[in-house]
């Protein structure tokens, strides 16, 4: 009877009362929150401060937070932080909610989106992300999966954990290229898909081209439904990246290939820019886009 009683006990961080599980992630889950009074829904990321010790971790989450306050206001397609709250054993941010899903979703549901669909996500993620990069943040772990959507199918981009900021008068990453690859590999859980070739090859690099290449693997994905590059083991799967070699999808248009072909190039200097992507001809809008279905 106790023990029920102590079970059906709502759990308040602050002044937040925790509700159910939205997603999990790499620092423990995030679950949504109510606030008691005015009854704001916010998302709450639970970070075990255990595991952040172990995996040596701290200045990963310090960044986060750091991005995310330097964000707050700023830019309306980066989930906002509210506030960040902690217990003994653990680290809470509060952050705004976001009910649409993540994008992964969404694509897995959909299977492939058609080039006008994928075309109206795409161009919200590079106005946003040109827009991180003006502030002189990288994010380094763009996926579908750190990808939301709100209920009008507006891209949120959540998950600054590996963002660095990178140094505005040289144009690179501030932390060591050697952090950066660790941390890189840590985080992403296993398989490391949208990681560029020069993060791979571990040489200072510049973390907004690393940027580029996981939105032309983004992009890939959308319009495919399947990875670019996918190997069972991870040597394989690096000498792919690095070699820059895919398989050229079929039924795509002239101009869709040639964009991601001026992405997907493994040397960062060849690379397009943000300014190359946002007037390529693929990137102009045809017809008014409709509003989409979720
Ligand atoms: P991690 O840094 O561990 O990858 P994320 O920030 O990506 O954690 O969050 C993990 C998952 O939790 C996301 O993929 C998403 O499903 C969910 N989530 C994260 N932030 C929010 C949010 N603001 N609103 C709704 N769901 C969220
Ligand atoms: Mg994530």
């Amino acid at each position: 009877m106790d023990y029920q009683n102590k079970k059906s006990k709502p759990k308040f961080i602050g002044n937040y009362e925790l509700k159910q599980t939205l997603g999990e992630g790499a620092w423990g889950k995030v679950k949504l929150g109510i606030h008691k009074s005015t009854k704001q829904k916010v998302a709450i990321k639970t970070i075990c401060k255990n595991k952040v010790r172990q995996q040596n971790m701290g200045i990963q989450i310090k960044r986060e937070v750091n991005i995310l306050k330097q964000m707050k206001d700023k830019n309306p397609h980066v989930v906002q932080l509210y506030e960040v709250l902690a217990s003994k054993s653990k680290i809470y941010l509060v952050l705004e909610l976001v009910t649409g899903g993540e994008l992964f979703d969404k694509l897995v549901n959909e299977h492939r989106f058609s080039e006008a669909k994928a075309k109206y996500f795409f161009r919200q993620l590079v106005t946003s992300i040109a827009m991180v990069h003006d502030e002189g943040i990288c994010h380094r772990d763009l996926k579908p999966e750190n990808l939301l959507l709100d209920e009008n199918n507006n891209l949120k981009i959540s998950d600054f954990g590996l963002s660095a900021l990178y140094l505005k008068e040289k144009d690179s990453c501030t932390s060591t290229s050697e952090s950066c690859r660790i941390d890189l590999l840590h985080t992403t859980c296993g398989t490391p898909n949208y990681v560029s070739p020069e993060v791979l090859q571990d040489d200072g690099y510049d973390g907004r081209k690393a940027d580029i290449w996981s939105m032309g693997v983004v992009l890939y994905v959308m319009v495919t439904g399947v990875l670019p590059f996918d190997e069972p083991s991870l040597p394989k799967l690096f000498d792919r990246i690095k070699r820059g070699i895919y398989r050229k999808p079929l039924n795509l248009s002239p101009n869709l290939l040639d964009l991601l072909s001026k992405i997907l190039v493994p040397d960062p200097l060849k690379r397009i820019s943000m300014k190359g992507i946002q007037n390529h001809p693929w990137m102009k809008v045809e017809k008014i886009p409709t509003p989409m279905t979720k």
